[in-house]
């Protein structure tokens, strides 16, 4: 058992306003493994107030010199590669995510995207002159925007809340960071690595809460700026308050993307089987990008299915802290009933279970079984809902032309891939998908290059020079 006690505000650890808890569950065994103290109002009204002090304080962290907060940056990464193997094993234990992608993502990922606002930070410049036109000077400065509230989802949570936190301190933001309340353990590890920094108190504040409390932030009268990951309909009622407060905001939502097969894709897979699970299947399906909705050509088709069927079928599944484990449990039974619900849903729309479909018979863990459906309709539920499990839509398209149409034909826009042995076939596909991302034969998202949705899938974007801009505020001083 991990137990916190106190609350990470203010650069210390605080007594919570309120006795509450968040009680933590392995998905893999349903076994208690923590218990951490809830952040209330009260607890949110301190935090916000301690990140505003930091920001308002004239000698401090808005204030530093670009390459002092670059090497306090890098102190905050190297403080979670210090900690980056327990920071892996609570969010396995916690959200199902396989313990070897966990390493990778959840223990790595944060670090490279620290690193790489802060050298972006040390090569940007933060104040230009120009002539003015009409005679004289205009300066146009950056300046960071504020107060960040940063919220953040439990499939990839610390990746997630690192594509927001490192570009906002990059910026010279401060924040009030709300985790989600399946995946918590992670959060206070992070705060411990935040305190054996030089960055200053009250740069980086933690309030674990849920909804109430994360809509009680959004709406904060000291909170600048909205930085949010997670479901398209908590993104819409965040956008609609941060609307009527004119606040600016980030949205990345939810997705359905589609991985389309062209008829020249090479399936072997020995060669494509990697590449494959990490774009269609990575995270046991829970994962905002993933082309769960599979497009194959009339020629290929019973080829694609069968191809996936076995693949699928083959993947180890079980205790996410196994280092076997391709497939673990879903996050918590809630949202495995969810899955199943979509199962049954598919079966019961006249689609064919090839691999899967059936309940897991395991009897503890919030386990699914891995599903691959063919003969799916588009516009049925399964093809058209963000499942968020391993569960895969094969749907059948007659030519290039009806294969992007479907691709397009859905409410999201957030990744995709395009699959084929002719790279500049794939980029002319990939050009014609209504998409934030999309890759051609991998999908791996880039630090540098800018990440994100169209359409239900989100406003704004994460990562790259754009995830800087989306904390700064662009200032003219006419002289
Ligand atoms: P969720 O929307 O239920 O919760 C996400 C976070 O928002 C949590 O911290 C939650 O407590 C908080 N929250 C919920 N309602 C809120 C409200 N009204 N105001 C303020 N905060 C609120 O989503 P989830 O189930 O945790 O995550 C899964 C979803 O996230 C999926 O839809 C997935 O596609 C999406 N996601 C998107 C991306 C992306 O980059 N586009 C990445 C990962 C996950």
């Amino acid at each position: 058992m991990t137990t916190y006690n106190r609350l990470f505000i203010g650069g210390d650890w605080v007594a919570p306003v309120t006795g509450d808890t968040y009680e933590l569950t392995s998905a893999s065994t349903e076994e208690p493994i923590g218990s951490v103290p809830a952040a209330s109002e009260a607890d949110v009204d301190v935090a916000v107030s301690e990140a505003r002090r930091a920001f308002e304080d004239p000698d401090g962290w808005a204030t530093w010199e670009p390459a002092r907060r670059a090497d306090a940056i890098d102190e905050l990464a190297n403080q979670l590669e210090l900690r980056a193997e327990e920071m892996a094993r609570r969010v396995a234990a916690q959200n199902g995510m396989p313990i070897t992608i966990a390493k990778q993502l959840e223990g790595g990922f944060p670090l490279i995207v620290l690193r790489y606002y802060a050298n972006l930070l040390r090569s940007s410049s933060f104040e230009t002159q120009q002539p003015h036109l009409l005679g004289g000077t205009s300066t146009v400065r950056r300046e960071p925007l504020g107060v960040v509230a940063a919220i953040s989802p439990w499939n990839y949570p610390q990746t997630l809340a690192s594509f927001k936190i490192a570009p906002a301190l990059a910026a010279g933001c401060t924040i009030v960071l709300k985790p989600s309340p399946e995946t918590l353990l992670d959060s206070f590890l992070f705060g411990e690595a935040v305190a054996a920094t030089s960055v200053p108190a009250g740069v980086v504040n933690i309030v674990p809460g849920g909804r109430e409390v994360g809509a009680y932030l959004v709406g904060h009268p000291g909170v600048d700026k909205v930085a949010f990951t997670g479901s398209t309909a908590a993104g819409r009622l965040i956008a609609e308050t941060c609307g009527r407060l004119l606040r600016p905001v980030t949205l990345e939502l939810g997705g359905k993307s589609a991985a389309i097969v062209l008829d020249d894709a090479d399936l072997n897979l020995e060669v494509v089987g990697e590449r494959l699970f990490e774009s269609l299947l990575v995270n046991n399906g829970q994962t905002c990008y993933l082309g769960t909705r599979v497009l194959a050509p009339d020629n290929r088709y019973d080829e694609v299915v069968d191809t996936l069927a076995a693949f699928v079928a083959g993947l180890p599944v079980g205790d996410a802290l196994d280092p076997q484990t391709m497939i673990g449990p879903m996050a918590s039974a809630l949202h495995r009933d969810r899955v199943e619900g979509f199962i049954d849903k598919g079966r019961g729309e006249g689609a064919r279970v090839v691999t899967g479909g059936e309940r897991s018979d395991r009897d503890r863990g919030w386990f699914v079984t891995p599903t691959v459906f063919a003969d799916v309709d588009n516009n049925s539920v399964i093809a058209q809902e963000e499942i968020f499990g391993p569960v895969l839509a094969v749907i059948r398209y007659s030519d290039v032309d009806d294969a992007v149409r479907i691709a397009n034909d859905s409410r999201y826009g957030l990744g995709g891939t395009v699959w084929t042995s002719d790279p500049d076939r794939g980029a002319a596909v990939a050009r014609r998908v209504h998409t934030g991302t999309i890759g051609i034969n991998r999908y791996l998202p880039d630090p540098s290059a800018p990440f994100g949705g169209v359409k239900d899938s989100g406003l704004g974007r994460e990562l790259g020079p754009e995830g800087l801009n989306a904390y700064l505020n662009v200032k003219t001083i006419y002289s």
